[in-house]
């Protein structure tokens, strides 16, 4: 045995602080560990599981404050240096510690004390069959578009971004599942990762996945599995026995050593971004593996963000187009505008929508009204002393459940029962102010009592399978109109639907969020792409204020390319993103004055030629369950300038050792 003992581990450990410690310890046999293998160290008085990153022959740490490893899990292959590398790049990338990214990306059941589950589950998965088939069943023939983009994506070589440019319904699943039975059929031990934004979204696609694909194994990661199952299912992924791994974002940090492909369904969507903790882009981390693999990697969208439009227009990424819809005759919906101030709403529903549901219901055909707002009404009030209800903890307003008889707020989840009274004035007759979605289901079900309402919300779907059971409802036809928020806006196919109703959009047109009006545009392009996608005449009916609006005449044109051109426009003009790059401090303390005194020290401690600091001001909602929020916007044109900044000023910030909590977000979305 050459293997000189001790050797010195260096173990990553799931803390703010330096993330990477030494420990000692003593081979047993011949086995040294090896560097992505799994460690059971002390640390903090407390047993935890740390990552080996590396084995050396000496440390620096003077012997009487080394500490012994516990134990190695030697029984799990080690995660790859390439894996290694993607958690290292991301933790560099979004300035934090490595044992803060690696390690929670890993099943929970992987990190507790006892080998018990890990050892359940290797030993299930090596009694599960191998058999590996890669012939699809049942393919559709496609047509000439979709077979294009299939063969573009699924025969390309070497790091080839795609974005496959699709309007709603136009058949991106089948050309995502062409692309994988030609890497399925070329790469031996291949695998692929498909990441979908929403968990409502797996069922569907898993389906079609399972059907297309009956000799290959299938694992799916999202965060509703229980901790058995995605215990097994990361396993089944790192071992390369599952071939497609699906997921939603989480999924990215997967363990695959095969990878080769990549596919990002929905790529707009916010969702892909992590918004606490480590607070990743789930897409930009992706495109970045599939550089890293140096394989093919395709982001599809019918509304593409404008950082994947820019790199298609700049060609830096290849462009897919499929301009048709894929259903024989199937064609875009007709999208009109209702002018709310002629045609004056009654319980939130113009007389045009009202007899549009009609004809639907007259025709056995399903209507979705889409309203991005939860709950009876966003507020109560006393009309003779103007009380409200707004939260004592937050600066937001109690929300109004009537179903339930609460009031709840949103943000920090404070609750009570719904007052008998107004608190100031005593007065008995309290009255709700505006409407969500209980609201319009209670006023649908009022007009068309003869109608199957339902609401899927988030309120409606918090009990585990409810969501899934609800859309199958949808699908099976029992539901004449469902109702709901941007869950259900979401690459669903519903085959029987041909009305999308859109309740109240013109909040977002004035906010003061620079990207509100890209993600509008989107959502209603999505909602819209709901409808008429069997080929059934469909309609989509905006009741707006401000029909005159470019963004709507865009709607209603189904105007991707030009509404993007303009923004991008005004993008470069105003030097926003993607033309520029920013990062966000954000501090928080129960004095306002506190986190901007905070955020004032950190404006003014570095200094960079090519970056920009913003004064510190407080977040819109600026208190949270007791908490004043205060931020301060790092600018840069150069990303590296702006990299090398951020790990200069966080060093500072945290010799600062202050009190005040304060984290940073690269590349934020919410300023
Ligand atoms: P997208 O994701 O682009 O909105 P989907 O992938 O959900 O669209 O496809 C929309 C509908 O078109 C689905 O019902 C799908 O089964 C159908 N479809 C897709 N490709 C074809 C094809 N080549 N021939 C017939 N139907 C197709
Ligand atoms: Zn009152
Ligand atoms: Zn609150």
């Amino acid at each position: 045995m050459n293997n000189p003992c001790p050797c010195y581990l260096q173990i990553a450990i799931d803390t703010p602080l330096n993330a990477v410690f030494d420990y000692r310890w003593q081979c047993e046999d011949d086995q040294r560990p090896q560097v992505g293998q799994l460690a059971l160290v002390p640390f903090a008085r407390r047993e935890v599981m740390g990552l080996i990153v590396g084995v050396a022959e000496a440390t620096d740490v003077p012997v009487d404050k080394l500490k012994d490893a516990l134990a190695v899990r030697s029984q799990l292959p080690p995660l790859s240096a390439k894996w290694l590398a993607l958690a290292g790049f991301a933790a560099d990338y979004y300035q934090r510690p490595l044992g803060e990214v690696a390690l929670p990306g890993l099943p929970k059941n992987l990190r507790v004390l006892t080998t018990v589950a890990l050892d359940r589950a290797l030993k299930k998965l090596a009694k599960l069959e191998t058999r590996h088939d890669p012939a699809p069943a049942n393919m559709p023939v496609l047509n000439p578009q979709q077979q294009a983009a299939a063969d573009a994506i699924g025969g390309a070589a070497g790091f080839t971004p795609s974005l496959l440019y699709g309007v709603t319904g136009s058949g991106k699943t089948e050309v995502y599942l062409q692309a994988c039975a030609q890497v399925l059929a070329r790469e031996p031990d291949g695998q692929i990762l498909i990441l979908v934004p929403e968990i409502n979204l797996t069922p569907q696609l898993e389906g079609n996945i399972r059907a297309r694909f009956p000799g290959v194994m299938l694992a799916t990661l999202h965060s509703s599995l229980s901790e058995g199952e995605r215990m097994l299912h990361w396993l089944a992924a790192h071992q390369g026995k599952a071939r497609i791994v699906l997921g939603t974002r989480l999924a990215i940090l997967a363990s695959l050593p095969h990878l080769k492909l990549i596919v990002i369904d929905e790529e707009h969507d916010p969702s892909y971004k992590q918004q606490e903790g480590l607070r990743y882009s789930a897409r930009d981390l992706a495109v970045w593996r599939a550089w890293q693999l140096q394989i093919p990697i395709v982001l599809g969208s019918a509304t593409p963000s404008l950082e994947t439009w820019h790199h298609a227009q700049s060609g830096r990424y290849r462009k897919l187009e499929l301009r048709e819809r894929a259903v024989q005759n199937a064609v875009l919906p007709q999208v009109k505008l209702i002018d709310m101030e002629r045609d004056k709403p009654k319980d939130g529903l113009t007389s045009q929508l009202v007899a549009a549901i009609r004809q639907r219901m007259e025709r056995g055909e399903q209507s979705l009204l889409f309203l991005n707002r939860r709950g009876y009404a966003p507020v109560i009030c006393c009309e003779s002393c103007g009380w409200i209800s707004e939260c004592t903890r937050c600066t937001s307003f109690m929300v109004l459940h009537r179903p339930e008889h609460r009031l709840r707020c949103h943000h920090c989840s404070l609750e009570m029962r719904i007052p008998r009274h107004c608190p100031t004035c005593g007065n008995v007759d309290l009255q709700p102010l505006g409407r969500g979605t209980q609201r319009v289901e209670e006023g649908l079900q009022a007009l068309f009592p003869e109608a199957r309402v339902l609401r899927i919300d988030a309120d409606s779907t918090r009990k585990k399978g409810s969501a899934q059971e609800a859309f199958a409802s949808v699908h099976r036809g029992e539901v004449d109109i469902l109702v709901g928020t941007q869950m259900v806006a979401k690459g669903h196919d519903f085959k029987k639907l041909t009305l999308v109703g859109i309740m109240n959009p013109d909040t977002a047109l004035f906010s003061q969020d620079y990207r509100a009006s890209e993600r509008l545009f989107a959502q209603l392009m999505q909602v819209a792409g709901r409808a008429g996608r069997a080929g059934m005449p469909s309609e989509v009916l905006v009741q707006t204020r401000y029909p005159q609006h470019p963004l709507y005449g865009a709607v209603v044109h189904h105007d991707y390319d030009h509404f993007a051109s303009a923004l991008l426009e005004e993008r470069e003009q105003a030097a926003l993103p993607p033309y520029l790059f920013q990062a966000l401090l954000r501090a928080e303390a129960r004095e306002l004055a506190t986190a901007i005194e905070f955020l004032t020290i950190a404006r003014d401690c570095l200094q960079h030629p090519g970056i920009t600091i913003n004064d510190p001001i407080p977040m819109t909602m600026t208190r949270v369950y007791n908490v004043d929020r205060a931020q301060l916007l790092v600018e840069s044109p150069s990303r590296p300038a702006l990299q090398a900044f951020l790990k200069e000023w966080l060093h500072m910030l945290r010799e600062m050792k202050s009190r005040v909590k304060w984290s940073l977000e690269v590349d934020p979305l919410d300023i």
